[in-house]
């Protein structure tokens, strides 16, 4: 019998090569085509909730990267203005016995790699690096790609995991640029001995002030802690040059308790992420081309689900090609149809929680009075999140 044709992949983050492994697993070849030199990470951590572990885990990939996930005790909410702790989850027993798996924290070389590895063993699995995906065409039951070097390629269909600024976006839904949130995120990472405050060392903490928030937590078996300082620029509400340049970083954590303002020290003003999202849409999918993590859905990171919902994305659209034979379209759409609302949630939710954690004045007070009311064993808000999904065979 003559082998069934490839699916394309175009790009090998997080989110497409988790399609590609999950693709193989079900029987299908899969070439994941990589706009960059090398397949690869940021050196920076990445929170996982217990909705991806089973997921990791089926893929075979969470064994590979075991020895250097870390699992934080609680996740804290503390005032970055005072310095206090506001209220907590507890990640222990009862919260797992909750969500059946774990919350746990990685570096993304580490997650990333391991699901490199996982592809890399197969050879079912073609990893093609410096090949940007710059346009395709369906043609006669096929998808052809055009890379920027010229080169060509044919598959059975392509699937779009090319991130925030998705070329496969721009022709299958046409939306045009992500939305600029205003915010901007630096990050650092430093060896655990240097960290001077030591009282929240084995927890995930984000302490959190009016147009600012930083997060922290230890990766690699807790020998660096992770840092990352986020900023809701005001010069960018004013329209203003330089917004959320370093001065303002500055600027915007004056406000802070000194223990909270000694952290920017860890953080490093090389470089900036300049935030986005997209307003949720229901039309991802077209012919045999589909979008996949970023590319279809991408969030603020407030809820730390961005990659989570790639990998999510990922199961199901493998489940519903193998479902559907060859009808590409009839499985794109089954798995559009599964994954738009709960993408939608996380995309809105982002947000609301984004202007929940930086409330100044009056909002912050009341804030502050509702987060201090919550059970640290009770954590029934992220019922719809951390249960996760059927996670399909
Ligand atoms: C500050 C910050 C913190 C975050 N924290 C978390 C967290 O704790 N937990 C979580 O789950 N998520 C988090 N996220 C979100 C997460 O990083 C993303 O949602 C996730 O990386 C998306 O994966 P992806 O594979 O869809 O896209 P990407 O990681 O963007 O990968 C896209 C790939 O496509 C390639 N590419 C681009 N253009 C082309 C092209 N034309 N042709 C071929 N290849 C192309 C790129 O080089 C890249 O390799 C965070 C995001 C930010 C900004």
């Amino acid at each position: 019998m003559a082998a069934k044709p490839e699916i394309l992949v175009a790009g090998g983050g997080i989110g497409g090569l988790s399609v590609a492994l999950a693709l193989a697993r079900k029987g299908r070849r899969v070439r994941v085509l990589e706009k960059a030199s090398e397949f690869g990470e940021i050196g920076y951590g990445i929170q996982m909730g217990p909705n991806v572990y089973p997921i990791l885990d089926r893929l075979g990939v969470f064994a590979k990267m075991a020895p250097h996930v870390v699992y934080p005790d609680a996740l804290i909410l503390a005032d970055a203005i005072t310095g206090d702790e506001l209220s907590r989850i507890n990640l222990g027993a009862k919260f797992r016995a909750r969500f059946t798996h774990p919350y746990f924290v990685v570096h993304r070389r580490d997650l990333h790699g391991s699901i490199l590895e996982a592809c890399r063993e197969r050879d079912d699995i073609a990893l093609e690096a410096s090949k940007g995906l710059v346009r395709f065409e369906e043609r006669d039951n096929r998808v052809l790609v055009t890379c920027e070097d010229g080169s060509e390629y044919e598959g059975a269909a392509l699937v779009g995991a090319d991130g925030l600024w998705s070329p496969t976006r721009g022709a299958v839904v046409g939306d045009g640029g992500p939305r600029l949130a205003g915010h901007y995120v630096y990050r650092g990472l430093v060896p655990t001995e240097e960290i001077i405050d030591r009282s929240h060392l084995d927890s995930m903490t984000i302490y959190i002030g009016h147009n600012l928030h930083l997060v922290q937590y230890r990766l690699r078996g807790g020998a660096v802690m992770n840092n990352v300082a986020t900023i809701e620029s005001t010069r960018f509400k004013r329209g203003e040059p330089n917004p959320g340049d370093p001065a303002e970083l500055e600027e915007t954590f004056a406000q802070c308790a000194p223990r909270v303002r000694e952290m920017l020290r860890y953080i490093s003003r090389e470089r900036n992420w300049v935030l986005h999202d997209r307003d949720p849409v229901t039309n991802w999918t077209k012919g045999r081309v589909t979008l996949l993590g970023d590319a279809a859905h991408p969030t603020l990171q407030y809820l730390a689900q961005g990659a989570c919902m790639a990998i999510e994305d990922a199961v199901v659209l493998a489940a519903e090609v193998a479902r559907h034979g060859e009808d590409f379209n009839a499985a794109f759409l089954a798995y559009q149809a599964q994954r738009m609302n709960r993408t939608a949630r996380v995309v809105l939710s982002a947000r609301f929680f984004g202007t929940y954690i930086h409330a100044g004045g009056g909002a912050r007070s009341l804030r502050n009075e509702l987060v201090a009311k919550r059970d640290p064993d009770d954590p029934w808000e992220a019922d719809w999140l951390y249960r996760g999904i059927a996670v399909p065979d």
